[in-house]
């Protein structure tokens, strides 16, 4: 029989209702878990939770949880064939990202899901989001670190949210789903990572200083170049359609050239979430290219900034992880 761990975190599936509105609450949750039967069904794998105290608002999410997150797995590894992680939607997206550059050589299913609506109400998604996801966590097909949510199966690192009050609340609008769970379970095989030959190798993130921009019409990029200093390590810009700056007055590119200079990582992704990014393709892109900042392709801002906290984390120096930041490494880019 298979076995799982799932890992509790907090989020809305485990929360009740207090004074100061949803909170997080292990004991409740417990007794939930204890009383439902379907969970000790047939067909379902044994499994063990464990809580990570205290729980969370996924909102309040830290470097030091996803480490956490990452050491409960890596301790854990050899005693069970997959992992389940209870974790709040709002920054599920981030965790995943994470934990999909730090579970290096995966070699077993990774499963988030949450819920929108708490396990405590009758209408609540969790139930069917929590035995799904323990299904798939049991399954042989999968080697990587995923969300599960509203019926899809989707990669971890290509994940965002999508809705705030939607049982579908997340989407990669630019990878396929893995796996939708109908009246049964259909995995989109020839989508999936393949088994790595390495043993997993669990590397913990350092706070690296890391900022994201979002570019809007009359943006003064003048009032952030008291960021630009040499102790910020990367950048996530995020543009206009495939790359695309308001260049006229040619302050971002000062700016740029300034963070260049310092040795910042400077990534640009794109406010689609469907399409690429294409370096040069306008001439408003071009100058970013030009001054050294690289092309975040398809990527998602959560898996950019993931991405740049896992490479600074590895000791890389800039030149390298400027290089890197374009090839893929887990899946999240085309
Ligand atoms: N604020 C909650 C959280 O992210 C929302 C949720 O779980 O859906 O923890």
């Amino acid at each position: 029989m298979k076995k799982i761990l799932i890992i509790n975190t907090g989020g809305t599936i485990g929360m009740t209702k207090t004074d100061r509105g949803y909170a997080p609450d292990a004991e409740y949750f417990r007794r939930a878990m204890y009383h439902m039967d379907s969970l000790r069904a047939p067909g379902m794998p044994a499994w063990d939770m464990t809580d990570m105290l205290p729980l969370l608002d996924s909102s309040n999410m830290a470097v030091s949880d996803w480490n956490s997150i990452g050491q409960l797995i890596a301790e854990n590894y050899d005693a069970y064939d997959g992992f389940v992680i209870l974790h709040g939607t709002d920054t599920m997206a981030y965790t995943a990202s994470a934990l999909s550059f730090m579970l290096e050589d995966l070699g077993k299913p990774v499963i988030l899901t949450g819920s929108q609506i708490p396990l405590c109400e009758v209408r609540s998604d969790g139930r069917e989001n929590l035995i799904t996801s323990m299904l798939i966590a049991a399954s042989e097909e999968l080697c990587e670190v995923c969300i599960f949510f509203g019926g899809k199966l989707i990669r971890g690192c290509r994940a965002m949210k999508y809705s705030s009050d939607g049982l579908t609340a997340f989407v990669s609008p630019n990878l396929q789903p893995l796996a939708e769970a109908g009246i049964s379970i259909v995995f989109n095989r020839a989508m999936l990572r393949k088994r790595p030959e390495g043993k997993m190798h669990f590397q913990p993130l350092d706070r690296i200083p890391i900022g994201v921009i979002k570019v809007f019409p009359g943006i003064q990029f003048q009032l952030f170049e008291a960021i630009m200093t040499e102790s910020l390590k990367g950048i996530v810009i995020e543009t206009f359609g495939a790359g695309n700056i308001p260049a006229t007055d040619g302050a971002l590119l000062h700016i740029i050239e300034k963070g260049y200079k310092n040795g910042s990582v400077m990534v640009v992704c794109s406010q689609c979430p469907q399409g690429t990014v294409l370096l040069g393709t306008y001439e408003a892109s071009s100058a970013l290219k030009a001054v050294g900042a690289v092309s975040g392709k398809d990527m998602t801002t959560e898996a950019a900034i993931a991405k740049l906290y896992y490479l600074f984390s590895k000791g890389y120096d800039s030149k390298k992880i400027k290089v890197l930041m374009e090839q893929d490494l887990r899946g999240e880019l085309s």
